[in-house]
C-alpha cells in the first residue's frame, strides 16, 4: 500500500516527462493549478495535458493443478528477464477485456475466454508512466503455448515456486491468492 503522503506529492508537483511543448499547435505550456492538481496547458490555444494513468489489462490462467501462467519479459520490453502475468495496455478504442485476450493471445500463444475480474490496483512503481492495472481469469479454449511479442519465454509455475517477478502488483495478487481471499 502505497502511502497517501507519496499520492499527494505526485499529485501536486511537476511530473516526470510533462509535456514542454503543445501537442496541437506547438506553444510552449504552462504549469497551472486546474482542481488543485498541477496541469500542463498552453496559454495559445487553451490545451490542457490531462494526465491519466495508462490501463493495463492482465490475464491469470491457471492448470489442472492450479499452476500459474507467467511470461518472461523480453529485452526490449520493461524489466526485462522478470516474470509477469501475460499483460499490455488497452489501446485507445479498445474494449478491455478485448484487449485483455490480444494481450494473451500476442504473449502466449493461447487463446481465452475472459472471465470476472480477479484483482484491480493502482501502479506506481514508475512515477513517469502510472497505471492502473485489471485482472482478468482467464480459461483457455485454444491456441499453442509459445511466447511472443514482449514475451521471450513462458511457463507454469506453483504459488510456492514463483520465479523472479517483474511488478509488485502481480506479487499482491498472488499474496491474496495464498491467503485464499480469492
Ligand atoms: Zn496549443
Amino acid at each position: 500500500m502505497l502511502p497517501v503522503g507519496y499520492r499527494r506529492r505526485i499529485s501536486h508537483q511537476h511530473l516526470p516527462d510533462d509535456y514542454v511543448y503543445c501537442p496541437h499547435c506547438a506553444a510552449s505550456l504552462e504549469s497551472v493549478t486546474l482542481g488543485r492538481r498541477h496541469r500542463m496547458r498552453c496559454p495559445s490555444c487553451g490545451f490542457v495535458h490531462w494526465r491519466n494513468p495508462a490501463v493495463g489489462a492482465a490475464v491469470l490462467v491457471r492448470d489442472a493443478s492450479e499452476r500459474i501462467l507467467l511470461v518472461r519479459r523480453a529485452p526490449e520490453a520493461t524489466r526485462p528477464g522478470l516474470w509477469s502475468v501475460p499483460a499490455g495496455f488497452v489501446d485507445y478504442g479498445e474494449e478491455v477485456r478485448e484487449a485483455a485476450a490480444r494481450e494473451l493471445e500476442e504473449e502466449t500463444g493461447l487463446i481465452a475466454e475472459i472471465g470476472e475480474v480477479i484483482h484491480a490496483a493502482s501502479n506506481f512503481h514508475d512515477p513517469a508512466k502510472l497505471t492502473v492495472g485489471v485482472w482478468f481469469v482467464g480459461r483457455v479454449t485454444g491456441g499453442t503455448l509459445a511466447a511472443g511479442d514482449d514475451a521471450d519465454d513462458v511457463g507454469w509455475f506453483a504459488l510456492d515456486d514463483l520465479p523472479p517477478l517483474a511488478f509488485p502488483t502481480d506479487e499482491t495478487l498472488f499474496e491474496r491468492l495464498r491467503r485464499g481471499e480469492v
